[in-house]
């Protein structure tokens, strides 16, 4: 059975990251302190101090197994941040953790069937951890990378290709690099030579940003982790796919191009049955673990009843991601029945549903948002531009102000400037519509529009 290999992963997560979620990259985490209390800014998060210290409770009980065969649902206005504060969530489970977004109306498509895109949806929020340990044979050349030490932060940065017949010295020269690599002040992404004799570090330049960015070019990443300066004489492959992304590979001849395109068809249940035994018997030889990643279905009311009872058998489980769904909707009809209920959920789901809500925003908070943004998006913006957008964004949409920052930019950057002014925003206010003009302008002219 054929697994994705890390470099492969990263190469699709790096296209479709673009696409689904540029617009929560900011967010890095619930920006909670230890006592779960809400920093004000924090992790790219602001205010909604009630939802996210709700949020990292849920994340306690997460943390503690206590959360299985319950889901959470977010109610709240459009634009309140209900994303943000899954997304959040994701994030605090650890960099590894699967987040996929849904919109309810999603799974009603031409292409395949409701429960197959739910099941989809499903497995993509399963992460399956692997790990490769295998013992370094002698005369092998095997690529060390260095945990970069004494600041915590767990960056990866440097490389050392050696032959295992030098493994007796690797030790020494460990301990060296570290003070080395301390006094050098190299960061993650450095490109670094080292002297195997004293270990002194020399720096060749920064063409990597990122140790992601490494992997990403396909080079191969063989490393032995050395928390604290200790070398192991194993080489360690760690990296995690999805079950969805497994089970891709293995049903379709054309494996990592249909995860590119998004275009994976249905999957047998062959496939997924053969798939599950196989990382039960990897869980068991210790090779694999599971990642609970998190599921987030956006306008939960435009689910139907079957898809509510799937969603109510997929919750029992055991392999079960962290189910998040958010409404904006009250007292409303469950879809394909003629009966009401809360946010149009039936009742036997509501039971299992730990709810909160997010609050409209104030006008203070949309600016601080709004500035965050700025900085995620490179763009450099005058005070009085950016109390006009925040003006439109208090009385049009959060998401309608962000939209137009780097439209703003384009427009800036078209008349040479570095920075948005007053005028860019006005020009680009007035030629993109948000949704009560868009509505206003189509009323107006609705004689013509209905022939
Ligand atoms: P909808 O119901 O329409 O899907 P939503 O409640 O999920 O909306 P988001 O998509 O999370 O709202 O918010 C809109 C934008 O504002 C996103 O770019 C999001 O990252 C950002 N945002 C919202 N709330 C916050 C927050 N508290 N802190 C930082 N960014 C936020």
């Amino acid at each position: 059975m054929a697994v994705p290999t890390a470099d492969k992963v990263q190469e699709i997560r790096e296209v479709t990251r673009i696409e689904r979620i540029g617009a929560h990259s900011h967010i890095r985490g619930l920006g909670l302190d230890d006592a779960l209390e809400a920093r004000n800014v924090s992790q790219g998060m602001v205010g909604q101090v009630d939802a996210r210290r709700a949020a990292g409770v849920i994340l306690e009980m997460i943390k503690e197994g206590k959360i299985a065969g319950r889901a959470l649902l977010i109610a709240g206005h459009p634009g309140t941040g209900k994303t943000a504060i899954a997304m959040g969530m994701a994030q605090a489970l650890g960099s590894d953790t699967p987040f996929t977004s849904i919109a309810g109306s999603e799974i009603f498509s031409l292409e395949m069937g409701k429960t197959e895109a739910l099941t989809q949806a499903f497995r993509k929020s399963i992460g399956v951890r692997i790990k490769e340990e295998t013992e370094i044979i002698e005369g092998e050349v095997v690529e060390i990378q260095i945990d970069r030490p004494a600041t915590g932060t767990g960056a990866k940065v440097g490389k050392l290709t050696l032959k295992t017949t030098e493994m007796e010295t690797i030790y020494d020269l460990g301990q060296k690099m570290i003070e080395s690599l301390t006094k050098e002040k190299v960061q993650a992404g450095d490109i670094i030579t080292i002297d195997k004799a004293t270990g002194k570090i020399t720096k060749l330049g920064r063409s990597f940003t990122r140790a992601r960015d490494y992997d990403a070019m396909g080079a191969q990443t063989k490393f032995v982790q050395c928390p604290e300066g200790e070398l192991q004489k194993r080489k360690e492959v760690v990296h995690t796919v999805t079950l969805h992304e497994i089970d891709v590979i293995n049903s379709r001849t054309q494996g990592f191009l249909a995860l590119f395109s998004g275009d994976t068809g249905e999957i047998k249940s062959e496939v997924r049955e053969q798939i599950n035994g196989k990382v039960a018997e990897w869980r068991e030889e210790g090779k694999a673990e599971i990642v609970p990643g998190v599921l987030f279905i956006d306008e939960v009311h435009m689910l139907d009843i079957e898809s509510f009872s799937f969603l109510n058998r997929a919750l029992e489980s055991d392999m079960a991601p962290i189910l998040i769904m958010a409404t904006n909707r009250g007292i409303t009809r469950i879809r394909g029945t003629n009966y009401q209920s809360p946010h149009g959920i039936p009742i036997d789901l509501l039971d299992r549903l730990l709810i909160i809500s997010t609050v409209p925003y104030e006008e203070k908070e949309i600016k601080l948002i709004l500035k965050i943004r700025c900085e995620e998006e490179d763009v450099e913006m005058t005070d009085d531009a950016m109390t006009v957008l925040t003006r439109i964004g208090m009385e049009t949409s959060l998401r309608y102000s962000i939209q137009l920052i780097t439209t703003a930019n384009l427009v800036a950057r078209k008349r040479k400037a570095t920075e948005v002014d007053v005028d860019d925003i006005k020009r680009v206010y007035s030629l993109f519509l948000d949704e009560s003009r868009s509505t206003q302008f189509l009323k107006e002219y609705q004689q013509e529009f209905m022939f």
